[in-house]
This record gives structure tokens, C-alpha cells and sequence, in this order.
């Protein structure tokens, strides 16, 4: 970084830091495999379909439900496939990784004395796969997933039920994930400072986020002690 260049956190102005967990803290590659290439394709063999048929009738339901709680909800996914969705997860749940800049990220946090929130979409039997995983689960302070708040994180309700949960200063919080719809939906509920991921995948393309202060991985936003 330019010794002229301001950083893209004011750690001095942060009590709360607040992390999405696919893309953000772990690595979205699972993910992508996970929903582009092992649920079409386990689909078409449960169903005897092509996996171009299968992919056919998948991409509607994918549409129609991105950003909304059915889309993170396991159970919904086992009943439009037919397929048990937590079990598929497993057949592919070695590829469940930290990305490399989470745990010194984490270290740093709470060297600074800071609380780390996990703050999901992912539907908890997704969670406890990931943090079996990866060991990551006693690193947070709270795990919120928006299942349990009622609420996908793109909403304005899930945030006022988030602070009625678990009561923070929303200006005094920092909040960081690679999904800018739910960086709009944090900025909107008036979280202090917000941060847009751009390369939630470690082996995929990088993401734009012209609105948003945009940062690679966690790597470039690493706090000193304070
Ligand atoms: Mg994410």
C-alpha cells in the first residue's frame, strides 16, 4: 500500500467485526463445485436426465430463489431435488477450506481485543459441516445464521433482528462479505463500515463491486495491535 493511500478500515472507529462465512472466511470454490457441477449433476443421475436437461430444469429454481431464505435452506433443496442435500454436501466436503488469510485475519482481531461475529446465510446444517471442517466455530463470539433470525441477510428485518439479538452499535461496526446485495443491506441498515471481497474463490474469477470500498481477500484489511 501507498504510504498516501488511506486505508480501507479505520480499526480506531470498529467495536464489532462482523464476517460472512462462504467467500469471506472460507473458500467459495466449494460452494461453485457444490451447486455448478455436484448438484446438477447427482440431479440428472437420480432423475436418469442429462446433466444439460437436469441443468435446464435446475436454473429457473436457482433464479427464482437467489437472496432469499429457501435458497440457503437445505431443507428446500432436498424437496425441489428429490436428493439429500446434506449428504451431497458431504460427498464433496474435502473441498471445504479456509481461505489463507482467515486465520491470521482472526489472530488479529482478537489480538486487538475485538469480538468476531460469523454472520451467515448458510443454513446450519451447512454451518456445522463448515466449522466441523475447519475448527473455526470457538474463533466467534456469536454465530448468526439468518435461519435462525428468520430473515436472508438482504433484508432490512434480518439486520433489526440481529441487533435486537444481540445488541451492537451499528456505527461502530464492521462488516465484511463478497455478496454486494448483502453489503447494500448492511450500508442501507447503517453498519459503520462495510467491505465487498472481491476474489471469494480461490481458483475463480474476480468479482466487481463498483459501489463498495472493495478489497481482494481479508489479507489487505489485517489490523496492528491496537
Ligand atoms: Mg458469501
Amino acid at each position: 500500500m501507498a504510504v498516501s493511500e488511506r486505508p480501507l478500515i479505520d480499526w480506531s472507529r470498529v467495536d464489532t467485526v462482523m464476517l460472512d462465512m462462504d467467500g469471506t472466511l472460507l473458500d467459495l470454490h466449494f460452494d461453485n463445485v457444490f451447486w455448478q457441477y455436484h448438484l446438477p449433476a447427482r440431479y440428472a443421475e437420480h432423475h436418469s436426465l442429462t446433466e444439460a436437461v437436469a441443468r435446464e430444469r435446475l436454473d429457473p429454481v436457482f433464479s427464482g430463489n437467489a437472496g432469499t431464505l429457501s435458497w440457503y435452506c437445505t431443507d428446500f433443496w432436498s424437496d425441489t431435488t428429490g436428493l439429500d442435500v446434506v449428504a451431497l454436501k458431504q460427498e464433496v466436503a474435502h473441498l471445504v477450506a479456509t481461505l489463507p488469510a482467515t486465520l491470521p485475519f482472526l489472530d488479529a482481531v482478537k489480538r486487538r481485543g475485538l469480538p468476531a461475529w460469523l454472520v451467515t446465510n448458510a443454513h446450519p446444517d451447512s454451518v456445522n459441516l463448515k466449522m466441523q471442517r475447519t475448527g473455526l466455530s470457538e474463533r466467534f463470539d456469536h454465530i448468526v445464521t439468518s435461519h435462525a433470525l428468520g430473515h436472508a441477510k438482504e433484508s432490512q428485518a434480518f439486520w433489526a433482528r440481529l441487533q435486537d439479538c444481540y445488541p451492537f452499535d451499528p456505527a461502530r461496526a464492521l462488516f465484511v462479505d463478497d455478496s454486494p446485495s448483502v453489503v447494500a443491506a448492511a450500508a442501507a441498515f447503517g453498519i459503520g463500515q462495510v467491505l465487498a471481497l472481491s476474489e471469494p474463490d480461490s481458483q475463480g474469477s474476480v468479482r466487481e463491486h463498483s459501489h463498495w470500498p472493495t478489497a481482494a481477500t481479508l489479507a489487505d484489511i489485517i489490523p496492528d495491535s491496537a
